[in-house]
């Protein structure tokens, strides 16, 4: 087996995985960035992004194939691959890839971010990709004039049931609260669009469809309050409850914190293992967002040159 070996190597490729492999190919480090599963990260599934600086408004999916091109433009190797296995018992530690390939590197930075939460109950599984759906950007399309719900009350809920008024006759926003969580000029816009139904007060119970062929007909709520029970008709049901950090690879050797966040040194993206770094939404429990995720990249790619450097 050969080994590929790099000074420093970046697991993932969101904004801190991105901006991490920017500021490492300038210091002349030459990193290997592997992609993931989802090349881009969580950007890609959204739509259009108003809050990164520079840009008054761009689409997600663009942003992160400017990052892309930025990263690679400044030297950075780019491989679609997934890292499966970490070994960092050893020195330098070694990456394994689902496409059996290994690297060596002498710094590590983790920036596999984060992705949707389920509720986990048995009929939103059951009906996973027939209906039910995390993915407003990827979905919507189905229901074309359909009626939807979306459960939630953050700024996911509120943007994912803003775009589905571009496809549906109705959206239900099914929360278990009165008050959003969602940034106000995004609640602004969901009470003033006519298609958007809130209902407060309610969480789901189960989803309701058919076997043959599998699909959703309605799901159940129950009132948060009174515990009283009912149906709203609906052929969508976007699940948009937040987000939980990616941590598979490293959640057995790195001390994690908040439910299961990479724990980092406060003001640095040192982890409790010397040589390995964390960036973005992996360990970002609080903020959550692009730009803030971008900061922790080069954050984590200034640690690791200072620590190469330093010869730890
Ligand atoms: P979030 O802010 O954590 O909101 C999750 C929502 O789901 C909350 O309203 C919560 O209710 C509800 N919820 C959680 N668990 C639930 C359960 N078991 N049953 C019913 N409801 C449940 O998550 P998010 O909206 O995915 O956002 C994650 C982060 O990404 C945030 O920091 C957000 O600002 C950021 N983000 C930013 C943008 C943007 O800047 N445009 C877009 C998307 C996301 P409660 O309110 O009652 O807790």
């Amino acid at each position: 087996m050969q080994y590929h070996h790099t000074k420093v190597l970046i697991v993932g490729s969101g904004p801190a995985g991105y901006t991490a492999a920017v500021y490492a190919s300038r210091a002349m480090l030459s990193p290997i960035l592997i992609q993931g599963i989802e090349p881009g990260g969580q950007l890609t599934t959204t739509t259009e992004v108003e809050n990164w600086p520079g840009d008054t408004e761009v689409q997600g999916p663009d942003l992160m194939v400017r990052m892309e091109a930025h990263a690679k433009a400044m030297g950075c190797e780019i491989i679609g691959d997934i890292v499966t296995k970490l070994e960092v018992n050893c020195r330098p530690f070694v990456a394994t890839c689902d496409s059996g390939k290994k690297y060596t590197a002498d710094a590590i930075i983790l920036a596999t971010g984060a992705r949707a939460k389920w509720l986990g109950l048995p009929s939103e599984e059951k009906y996973k990709g027939f209906g039910v759906s995390a993915c407003a950007t990827c979905d919507g399309f189905f229901y074309r004039g359909q009626e939807i719900t979306v459960i939630g009350g953050g700024n996911t809920a509120v943007e994912e049931a803003l775009f589905l008024t571009n496809f549906a006759s109705k959206v239900t926003l099914v929360h278990r609260r009165d008050e959003l969580r969602a940034e106000k000029i995004l609640q602004e816009r969901l009470f003033k669009n006519p298609k958007i139904e809130p209902m407060w007060f309610n969480e789901l119970n189960e989803v309701l469809g058919t076997e043959s062929p599998m699909g959703v007909e309605a799901i159940r709520v129950k009132n948060t309050k009174t515990g009283q029970l009912s149906e709203i008709p609906c052929k969508g049901v976007f699940i948009a409850i937040g987000h939980a950090p990616a941590t598979e690879l490293v959640k057995d050797f790195l001390e994690t914190h908040n439910g299961g966040y990479v724990k980092v040194q406060p003001g640095s993206t040192k982890t409790s293992i010397p040589g390995i770094f964390a960036a973005g939404d992996l360990t970002d429990h609080i903020y959550r967002q692009a730009v803030t995720s971008a900061g922790m990249g080069c954050m984590a790619a200034l640690d690791a040159e200072k620590f190469i450097a330093e010869g730890q």
